[in-house]
């Protein structure tokens, strides 16, 4: 090695050396309660979102198909058959995310002041699973949040019975998850069990009509670590909004997750293959694509894919192994088709999701609206007729 090659590496550590001993200044949301931070739960959650957070980093910048970071599907079918593929650490938001997360992970002290097991939040309604999960984890077991059973058992109908078996089964479910073979952090729920039982999940669509898929609304939870509206909630670093939202999703097996579309850019990893035979499959297009019947008045469209001959062509399979990581733009629709398990055992689509600008406009997840067919009822497939009405962004 010769001598200017030395240096400029003894001058890079002293430039890593240096940024990382300038303070960095965390504001946390206003609703932070740092009363429980000191209790031997609070302090488990804690060390295992950290390693959450490190998993995402990893996730985020390990190099996998591009010079940085992972080779992400940003649409399944661009308009010409063909699937388009970015590398997402070229991307600002992304590239804020990863800054932000690297932030918490060099300063975790300082980072924890932000940092609330929300035992006692208002904001939102957060469930734990189910009660057994309380017996077996001990984060679950204080917090004591109320259960997805009990939750569910007040529905009726397809949409009692798969959110019953989401929140029955959950534990199976989530442990049924595995990372990616390229990556080396492991933060399933086999990892990191105090975090996947505790952290409080949302189940979203529950009270939503407008997905008209019942088994869907039933069999849908997802859960946020960071975030706005998560464990850690951090609204500035350095001056700079945390756009940054972290967490989780399970979708049941033998759902369709309608084609929907929202503001924030958004990314999921997914943790699970099939049980069996038929795979998982998603969809993602821009909403100006070709795919779609575009209004001439507005910005509105209709999706229409023939069952046939537009599906298979539409869809591609999702799983760890395979088309392991996705990045959606502002207002791609998108949807999710959970194969049907093929025995008893329940099953679905674990993932890693985030969002990237969750403190910019409107958060709000839009759903395409089923266009009630003469005669028939609304439900929600693949193959149904949908308007979707997006709202032009400026940026
Ligand atoms: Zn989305």
């Amino acid at each position: 090695m010769n001598k200017q090659v030395k240096r400029y590496i003894a001058g890079a550590q002293l430039l890593m050396f240096s940024s990382l001993s300038i303070a960095t200044d965390f504001v946390c949301d206003e609703n932070i309660d740092t009363t429980t931070q000191n209790t031997k739960e609070s302090q488990i959650l804690w060390q295992q979102t950290l390693t959450y957070l490190r998993g995402v980093k990893e996730i985020l910048t390990k190099k996998q198909g591009c010079e940085a970071g992972p080779l992400a599907i940003t649409e399944t079918n661009n308009g010409s058959a063909n699937i388009a593929r970015d590398c997402t650490t070229g991307y600002r938001d992304v590239q804020k995310v990863i800054k932000h997360v690297d932030a918490v992970l060099a300063n975790p002290n300082a980072a924890k002041a932000c940092f609330d097991s929300q035992k006692n939040y208002d904001a939102l309604a957060l469930y734990t699973a189910n009660e057994e999960l309380k017996v077996s984890w001990k984060v679950a077991g204080w917090l004591d949040r109320p259960t997805l059973t009990e939750f569910y058992d007040k529905k009726s109908g397809d949409l009692k019975k798969a959110g019953l078996t989401l929140a029955n089964e959950f534990w199976s479910i989530v442990t049924q998850s595995h990372m990616p073979d390229y990556l080396e952090t492991n933060i399933t729920a086999n990892a990191l069990p105090e975090l996947w039982a505790a952290v409080g999940w949302l189940p979203f669509y529950a009270d939503a009509e407008k997905a008209h898929n019942d088994r869907f609304r039933g069999g849908y939870t997802y859960a946020e670590v960071m975030g706005p509206w998560g464990l850690l909630r951090i609204k500035s670093i350095n001056g700079e909004s945390v756009g940054a939202e972290l967490g989780m999703t399970i979708q049941l097996s033998d759902t369709f997750y309608p084609y929907h579309y929202h503001h924030p850019q958004e990314f999921y990893l997914p943790l699970t293959t099939p049980s069996c035979g038929t795979e998982n499959r998603f969809f993602a297009a821009h909403s100006d694509s070709a795919l779609f019947e575009h209004s001439s008045e507005d910005s509105s469209f209709i999706i229409d894919a023939n069952q046939d001959t537009d599906l298979p062509a539409w869809f591609v399979p999702k799983s760890p192994n395979g088309n392991y990581f996705t990045y959606f733009e502002r207002n791609t629709v998108h949807a999710f088709d959970a194969a049907p398990s093929c025995d008893e055992t329940a099953s679905g689509i674990v993932s890693i999701w985030g969002r990237t600008t969750a403190r910019d406009n409107v958060q709000t997840t839009q759903i395409c609206e089923v266009i009630e067919q003469q005669g028939g009822e609304r439900k929600a497939e693949p193959h149904s007729r949908y308007r979707c009405k997006p709202t032009q962004w400026d940026y």
